[in-house]
C-alpha cells in the first residue's frame, strides 16, 4: 500500500534500524521503545492487522514466530522475552501494517493496561 509507514520502511522509502530480514518478513527497531529491547517483526505483504489474518496468509503469523525464536537466540535473551499484536482502536493499534512487537531486556508486568 502506498500510504502505509510500514511499507515505505520495508521498501527503504523511509529509514530505519534493520534486525533481520528475509524474503517474507523484516525486523527494526522500534522508534519509542518502551523496553531494552523493543523491535517491530512486520509480514512483507501488507496485511492490515490481526483480523485479517486467514489460511492464505497466516504462514507469515506461523514465520515471524520463527523468526522472533531465532533473534532470541541469536541475541541471548536468556531471561525472556515477549510477543505482543495490537490489533483495532480498543488495543492501541497506531499502524495499520501487521506488525508483532519483540520485547526483551527487563522484567514486565502484566495487565491488559500496560504492555511492559
Ligand atoms: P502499535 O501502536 O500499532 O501497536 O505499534 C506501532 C509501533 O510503531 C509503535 O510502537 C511506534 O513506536 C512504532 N513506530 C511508529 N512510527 C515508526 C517509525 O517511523 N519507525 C519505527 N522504527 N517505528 C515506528
Ligand atoms: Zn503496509
Amino acid at each position: 500500500m502506498s500510504d502505509c509507514l510500514f511499507c515505505k520502511i520495508i521498501a527503504g522509502e523511509i529509514p530505519s534500524s534493520k534486525v533481520y530480514e528475509d524474503d517474507m518478513v523484516y525486523a527494526f527497531k522500534d522508534i519509542e521503545p518502551v523496553a531494552p529491547i523493543h523491535y517491530l517483526i512486520v509480514p512483507k505483504e501488507h496485511i492490515s492487522g490481526a483480523s485479517e489474518i486467514n489460511s492464505e496468509n497466516s504462514k507469515y503469523v506461523a514465520h515471524i514466530f520463527e523468526v522472533a525464536a531465532k533473534i532470541a537466540a541469536d541475541e541471548g535473551f536468556s531471561d525472556g522475552f515477549r510477543i505482543i499484536t495490537n490489533c483495532g482502536e480498543d488495543a492501541g493499534q497506531s499502524v495499520h501494517h501487521l506488525h508483532f512487537h519483540l520485547l526483551a531486556g527487563k522484567k514486565m508486568g502484566w495487565s491488559s493496561d500496560s504492555a511492559v
